[in-house]
């Protein structure tokens, strides 16, 4: 048994005992002290691109963490649980947003998922979450879900039933009929009903199709199907509710249509064009570029699930453009969070699709900071949560990854990853043969 899972077992029989006593006598609650842990003597990375902390030691009070300081001057409480960290980098839990948890793409693989019933889509989810926490990633924003599994999903993570990554989540994906998605909506008050039963459901985001995919068999990537009305109402309803929209998007043409109406982010944006990408960064629209889906290194993934010919040879032509938008995106400086739109611990390139997407940012322009903060500080500001996540901060949420190596002076460090800790609890650590991954 490792001591994660027991620690979490201790706080679940704790909550139980609580709920017994608190039938019998209220007045009997006694406040719980939380649990504090010293990470000590690692390099703290600096994300926000201040200077590393060497030799440091961070202190964790229950979830978040309470101090950082250089060790000879940090006083560790007695009592504390303390984990040697000497020779690691300490950067905050990766951040992944855009993710499908329940993925299934053409070919054999998603042919076997063909008659997959939500519970079980939903086990297979979280069994996905699991992967996607010890690879690294912490927190992650999904981007288009089946029948709320997603929803079921969030609650079990949070309530402590499932382990797994922070999950913000866009529920299903709204398009017009016939679009790349599976909630279908015409007109107006179509996208308006549809957007306002996404938010009733609990999406944190809307997610929208405004062209067509890479794996779809019909429409095209280039074309603008949805009408300006249906456009402005869809995004004046979710903002209305305090919501921000995203668009799986490939065509300039909708782009520039969207961008007019107020959107918030682009997905993929394999083909768009420089004026939009200029457009994007004069309004402060964030794109998540998910390069790997169209690169090299995600071939083997594509042969492993069997697809087929015809999606492969779309995923080739799609991925020359795909790669020249991302050199003009990073060079124009629009704003990017880190996305895969496959599973965060998917093999790529010899790594997890995560690290491999950090470092094709980097090949694309990105300094290796620039490439970290995507998918730490930037990615949190885009999810909102930066008050609470995505640098190692008093206060913060104490999500935190150990590398080998310091992924300011080369990305692949990231590949390093041994040892994670999300809300103060150990996920992961490969010398105590916690979580192997
Ligand atoms: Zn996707």
């Amino acid at each position: 048994m490792t001591s994660n899972k027991f620690s979490l077992r201790l706080a679940a029989g704790a909550a139980a005992f609580g709920a017994i006593a608190g039938i019998c006598a209220a007045s009997a609650a006694v406040p719980a002290t939380p649990t504090v842990t010293a990470l000590v003597g690692a390099t703290v990375v600096g994300v926000d691109g201040g200077p590393a902390l060497q030799n440091a030691t961070v202190l964790i009070t229950g979830e978040r963490i309470s101090q950082i300081g250089a060790a000879d001057s940090t006083p560790i409480p007695s009592g504390a649980k303390v984990i040697a960290m000497t020779g690691k980098w300490l950067i905050p839990g990766l951040m992944n947003t855009h993710v499908h948890l329940g993925l299934k793409l053409p070919g054999a693989a998603g042919d076997s998922l063909a008659t997959e019933t939500d519970p079980e889509e939903a086990l297979r989810m979280a069994g996905n979450a699991r992967l996607s926490l010890l690879s690294g990633v912490t927190t992650l924003r999904l981007v288009g879900e089946d029948h709320g599994t997603d929803f079921a999903l969030r609650k079990a993570i949070d309530g402590g039933e499932v382990i797994g990554p922070r999950i913000k989540t866009a529920g299903e994906v709204i398009i017009p009929t016939g679009g790349h998605g599976s909630m279908e909506a015409d007109g107006p008050y179509g996208f308006a009903h549809a957007v306002r039963e996404q938010i009733k459901s609990g999406a944190d985001w809307i997610k929208i199709a405004i062209s067509g995919g890479i794996s779809d068999t019909h429409g095209s990537i280039s074309a603008a199907p949805m009408t300006d009305e249906e456009m402005a109402t869809l995004i004046e309803v979710a903002h209305r509710n305090g919501v921000r929209v995203t668009a799986h998007n490939g065509s300039n043409e909708a782009a520039r249509q969207a961008l007019r109406f107020g959107i918030d982010g682009f997905e993929h944006g394999y083909h768009l064009d420089a004026t939009v990408l200029k457009d994007m960064k004069a309004k402060g629209v964030w794109l998540v570029p998910t390069i790997v889906v169209t690169q090299p290194g995600a071939l083997e993934f594509y042969h492993k699930i069997g697809s087929p010919p015809w999606y492969l040879e779309r995923v080739k032509i799609t991925g020359a453009d795909h790669w020249a938008m991302l050199q003009n995106a990073i060079r124009l400086g629009v704003k990017i969070a880190l996305g895969t739109d496959q599973f965060p611990f998917e093999p790529n390139d010899g790594t997890t699709a995560t690290v491999a997407e950090a470092e094709a940012y980097v090949k694309a322009g990105m300094t290796p900071l620039q490439a970290l903060q995507s998918a730490t500080t930037q990615a949190a500001k885009m999810l909102q949560m930066d008050a609470d996540a995505g640098s190692i901060t008093v206060g913060k949420y104490a999500d935190i990854v150990a590398l080998n190596a310091d992924p300011i002076k080369d990305i692949r460090a990231l590949r390093t990853i041994d040892f994670v800790m999300k809300g103060g609890v150990v996920a992961r650590d490969d010398r105590r043969d916690i979580g192997a991954f």
